[in-house]
C-alpha cells in the first residue's frame, strides 16, 4: 500500500514527514484552528503573516500553507454573514422607531464595516483550514501523509 502511494506521489519517502503530526486532524479541528488563525496542522503557528496574507509555511511546524486557494470565497461568506445579521436589525429598527436616514447611516455603516473587517481573517483562516483538511489544491500530499502514511507507519511499528 505504501509503495503504491510512494509511486503515485513520487517525493514521499519513508521518514520524509518533516514535523507533520502523526494524528490526523478532524475537519472540525481544522476549521477551528483556521477560525482562531492558527496553523491547521499543529494549531500553534500563526496562519497569517499579515492581515489577509497567509504565511507560506507554518512558523512552528513548517507545514506548507501556500497551496491555499481561498480567493474571494472568504469575502462572499463575510458578506452573507454580515448581511444576514445587519439587514434584519436595520429593518427592525426602521419598523419600530423610524429614525432619520442620517442616524441610520451613522450607526449601521461603522457596525457593518467593523463587523466585516473583524470576520474576514477568521473566515479566511477557516477556508484555508477546510482546504487543507480536505486535501484540496496542493494540500493532497499533506493529507496523504496524515491519513494514509502516518497511520500505516504507526501500525507497522
Ligand atoms: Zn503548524
Amino acid at each position: 500500500m505504501y509503495g503504491l502511494y510512494a509511486i503515485l506521489y513520487g517525493s514521499v519517502k519513508n521518514g520524509d514527514f518533516g514535523m507533520a503530526l502523526e494524528q490526523p486532524v478532524s475537519l472540525g479541528k481544522a476549521l477551528w484552528r483556521g477560525l482562531t488563525r492558527t496553523c491547521p496542522n499543529c494549531g500553534k503557528g500563526n496562519l497569517f503573516g499579515r492581515f489577509l496574507k497567509v504565511s507560506p509555511n507554518c512558523p512552528f511546524c513548517g507545514e506548507e500553507l501556500f497551496h491555499h486557494r481561498a480567493d474571494d470565497f472568504p469575502a462572499y461568506l463575510v458578506v452573507a454573514i454580515v448581511g444576514h445579521l445587519i439587514v434584519p436589525m436595520i429593518l427592525i429598527v426602521e419598523a419600530n422607531y423610524a429614525p432619520p436616514t442620517w442616524l441610520q447611516l451613522l450607526v449601521w455603516l461603522p457596525i457593518t464595516i467593523v463587523s466585516a473587517l473583524v470576520l474576514l481573517q477568521p473566515i479566511k483562516g477557516a477556508v484555508v483550514g477546510l482546504q487543507w483538511q480536505l486535501g484540496m489544491h496542493g494540500f493532497e500530499k499533506s493529507r496523504l501523509q496524515r491519513f494514509v502514511l502516518a497511520p500505516a507507519r504507526a501500525n507497522a511499528s
